[in-house]
């Protein structure tokens, strides 16, 4: 039940839809303000909280906490983990996993799931000019 008219904002939700999809990473709310904005320039936070809110309760979005904020990608994707830049903030995608993690496990530890998040520094700002 959501109280205001759905088409009301449709063009608002599907340029935060369509960055999501193209980004192919996770994307904290201010990123996707920042994204939206260049198609949509009078888009507001609060839309972009409120319009992320209703794509986790559809089902279509997921929130992770990486690096101590939230950030939302899509549900649908296959078992994967995290690389988080610490220069410029962003949040990755790294699909796979090795698999080997229940080897860290003493004895008498059972697995159920895991998350991992590697911290380092993304193509772009590992090489950064040195002048
Ligand atoms: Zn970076
Ligand atoms: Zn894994």
């Amino acid at each position: 039940m959501k109280p205001q008219n759905p088409r009301r904002n449709t063009r608002q939700r599907e340029a935060i839809r369509d960055v999501l999809l193209s980004a192919n990473r996770p994307l904290a709310p201010q990123e996707v303000v920042g994204l939206v904005r260049s198609t949509v320039p009078s888009l507001g936070i609060a839309t972009v909280y409120r319009t992320l809110k209703e794509y986790v309760e559809d089902g279509w979005l997921v929130p992770i906490t990486v690096a101590g904020s939230i950030r939302y990608e899509l549900a649908q994707m296959e078992h994967h983990h995290h690389f988080y830049c610490r220069s410029c903030d962003k949040t990755y995608s790294l699909p796979g996993c090795t698999g080997e993690l229940s080897r860290l496990l003493p004895s008498g530890f059972v697995m159920s799931s895991h998350d991992l998040t590697i911290n380092g520094l993304c193509p772009s700002c590992s090489e950064a000019p040195s002048g």
